[in-house]
């Protein structure tokens, strides 16, 4: 969503080189939706997806608690406003003196999701909370989060079992359906299969009290995407099929649907060429690319809108590349990506939708070009 605020500060201050400009009245608006459409879930702001400290500060102030991946994200989260109780550390691969580190700034919430992590866990956090997160078949999702993270549930019982004769507090199972999820009933699976651990450790006297259902809540980029509250409705109607009457604590973790389309990337176009005299395709070289912030743009994952001075008028499908000497460093080729006939080398192009995972995902100086610029506004 390219604001008004966003298009004066661009056209104000005229910042040089590639950069993001993100408005937080979006990010607000967005922590409200999710308020509104899942009241009684307690909001878990992914750090990874865009550790801007003033959007971490507006969303501590606003009542969010923080999913944190490392112990730098947790000192974020701290240094923001948030209190250790506000804290997850959601990360299932953590090193030992990590997890001892985080238990010694208070963070005492832990995923896991085998055996030897929860033994690290009752050694470096005597008593924390853990919960097991719970492989999901990533199907509907633009990027699938494949299996790297958890395991099966029949697994999780085990794993729950085991956290529990160690001294730890057997809390929940958590899951995540995979990241740009534009199905709202994607949840409805995994939420069965978060009941059914449940039931299976209730047996053993173990009474787990909060299901992590994560992020995969999308952000709008050239499809339309339902809203928080088709997705409120869905995933509320799952907790009761599931769990009737006794639904537990439960934890959304908004990354993507939460900072996304409150970011646009003002970029630069730096050449245009085609590869032969009757090449039908042209070659269009932003300032910006893969490893500049648009990583996502891998396998063509995410498509992201694209705005020119020149929309409106007639258009040609084209291959869209970025600046840097890496042949990998192109992001529409399979998919050509239609741009308008007069764009010409030095047109700001506005890149729409990109708000988050794009500043953490640039590199340092490939090439010499600097990391991705960012302005929260
Ligand atoms: C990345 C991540 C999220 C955020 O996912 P989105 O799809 O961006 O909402 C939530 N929870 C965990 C554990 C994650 O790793």
């Amino acid at each position: 969503m390219t604001t008004a605020r966003i298009l004066d500060f661009i056209k104000n201050r005229r910042p040089e080189g590639p950069c993001l400009v993100v408005d937080l009245d979006v990010v607000k608006g967005n922590y409200h939706a999710f308020r509104h459409a899942m009241p009684d879930s307690a909001i878990y702001y992914a750090v990874k997806a865009n550790p801007a400290p003033e959007i971490l500060s507006l969303l501590a102030s606003l009542g969010s608690s923080f999913d944190c991946a490392s112990v730098a994200e947790i000192q974020m989260a701290l240094d923001a406003g948030a209190t250790p109780d506000r804290i997850s550390f959601g990360n299932t691969i953590k090193k030992e003196r990590d997890i001892a580190r985080a238990h010694a700034l208070g963070v005492s919430l832990f995923a896991v999701d085998a055996h030897e992590e929860v033994e690290k866990i009752a050694r470096a956090a005597p008593g924390a909370r853990v919960f097991c997160r719970v492989l999901t078949s990533g199907e509907g999702a633009e990027w699938p989060l494949s299996r790297k993270f958890g395991c099966v549930p029949q697994m999780a019982v085990d794993v729950l079992v085991y956290a529990h004769q160690l001294g730890l507090e057997s809390y929940g199972v958590s899951f995540h359906v995979g990241s740009q999820m534009t199905q709202v009933d994607a949840w409805d699976s995994a939420l069965a299969d978060a009941k059914r651990v449940f039931g299976s450790l209730a047996k053993q006297g173990i009474h787990l009290k909060m299901v992590n259902m994560g992020g995969g809540f999308p952000t709008r980029y050239l499809k339309d995407i339902p809203s928080a509250e088709a997705y409120g409705k869905a995933i509320t109607a799952a907790l009761r099929k599931h769990f009737g009457n006794s639904i537990p604590l439960t934890i959304i973790e908004p990354g993507r649907g939460m900072v996304g389309n409150a970011g646009v990337i003002k970029a630069e176009v730096v050449l245009i060429s085609r590869k032969s005299d009757n090449d039908d395709a042209r070659w269009v070289f932003l300032d910006i690319g893969k490893f500049g912030g648009l990583a996502e743009t891998m396998d063509e994952a995410i498509r992201y809108p694209i705005r020119t001075v020149h929309d409106g008028g007639e258009m040609e499908p084209c291959v869209i590349a970025g600046p840097t000497c890496d042949s990998a460093d192109v992001l529409y080729e399979k998919n050509m990506y239609p741009l308008p006939l007069s764009l010409t080398i030095g047109d700001e192009v506005l890149i729409e939708g990109t708000g988050a995972y794009t500043t953490t995902y640039s590199a340092v100086a490939f090439n010499g070009f600097e990391p991705l610029k960012a302005y929260v506004i």
